[in-house]
């Protein structure tokens, strides 16, 4: 075989290669018309080399942002230097579906692009090659990983009998709401909560019905507050709420209207009513408070005596009103 011969053979299958090699391949001239349009492209458009060839890439795929793109191109045109995009930016350049099964879940192929500028005999770059690969996959992984970490975060703030945060996640609420309120000494309340009685209410009825009134005062609780207000599951059935930008005394309307609505209620359980109440504790943050350990131990204070002055009722701190339960 002649020397030709041989390079004309390694040309061809190069040539071959670069056809049916599982990433796109485009060839652009500076009008931003295609040249090489390789057959990753074809079996993913539909559309034949020979269909487009010469045409402008926007008239074929609508889905490119022209203006983007050729502010892209044209760096690569001037520097002379390789470019990318990549799924996170752009989910896709080139809108194909996404026919693998095992991520069958996403609508479309996700894509990383290169951009390679093709340098000429004469050191010009008059083309523009762009390779596109398929990443749907690794896309897919990683947002379904994301998705479970998110969950996970949840779960791991939320306290699975009443969904209200667990005892770790408010007090680091607490925790933050105490150094903000060092910085801009917004008032801000805590309010305490505790059944009253409740063992009586396991003894007689046991710990399935005892959950149900858990869920019930937690489920008030929700009704009760804003959004941004910060409810916790304290201990067994004791719970406690943030009450941000809000001054005692709002604090005090609040608790009296849930302390009532407790009170008013019945729960039911198979053929089993339960009347319950609860005590409350309130305390505004104030200088006095060293910590947010001890703004907690000011609001369990004021719960403490309420009930020791006789239960379903609410307790401020400092101001020591305790008005009378209606
Ligand atoms: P007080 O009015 O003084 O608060 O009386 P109390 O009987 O409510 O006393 P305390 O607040 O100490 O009650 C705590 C009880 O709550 C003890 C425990 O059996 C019960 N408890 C704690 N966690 C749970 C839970 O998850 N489910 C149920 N059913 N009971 C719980
Ligand atoms: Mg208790
Ligand atoms: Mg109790």
């Amino acid at each position: 075989m002649t020397l030709e011969k041989s390079q004309l053979n390694e040309l061809h299958w190069l040539m071959e290669m670069l056809h049916n090699i599982d990433v796109g391949l485009v060839v652009l001239d500076k009008n931003f018309t295609v040249q090489i349009f390789n057959g990753f492209m074809e079996n993913h458009s539909g559309l034949l080399p020979r269909e487009v060839k010469g045409k402008l890439i926007f008239d074929l795929f609508d889905e490119i942002p022209q203006d983007w793109f050729i502010r892209k191109a044209e760096s690569v045109f001037l520097l002379k230097n390789k470019a990318f995009t990549i799924w996170e930016q752009r989910p896709y350049l080139f809108k194909f579906d996404s026919y693998r099964p095992v991520t069958g879940s996403a609508d479309f192929m996700y894509q990383n692009t290169t951009f390679i500028p093709l340098i000429s005999s004469t050191g010009e770059v008059s083309h523009l090659c762009l390779l596109v690969y398929d990443v749907t996959e690794n896309a897919v992984h990683k947002q379904s990983l994301k998705k479970a970490n998110e969950a996970l975060a949840v779960l791991s703030q939320t306290d699975g009998l009443t969904q209200l945060f667990n005892r770790t996640h408010w007090e680091s609420c607490l925790a933050a709401e105490y150094k903000r309120w060092g910085r801009s000494h917004h008032a801000s309340s805590l309010v305490m909560i505790d059944i009253d009685h409740f063992k009586k209410v396991n003894d007689s009825y046991g710990h399935t019905v005892g959950d149900v009134v858990i869920r019930h005062i937690s489920s008030l609780i929700r009704q009760h507050v804003r959004e941004t207000d910060i409810c916790g599951r304290y201990g067994g059935e004791e719970f406690t709420i943030l009450l941000s930008d809000t001054p005692l005394k709002s604090a005090y309307v609040f608790a009296e209207r849930l302390r009532k609505e407790v009170a008013g209620s019945i729960v039911t359980y198979n053929d089993i009513s339960i009347n319950y109440t609860v005590s409350i504790g309130i305390a505004e943050v104030d200088e006095s408070m060293q910590s947010h350990e001890s703004w907690v131990k000011c609001a369990d204070e004021a719960l403490y005596c309420s009930k020791e002055t006789g239960r379903n009722k609410v307790t401020l701190h400092q101001t020591k009103i305790s008005p009378k339960a209606s």
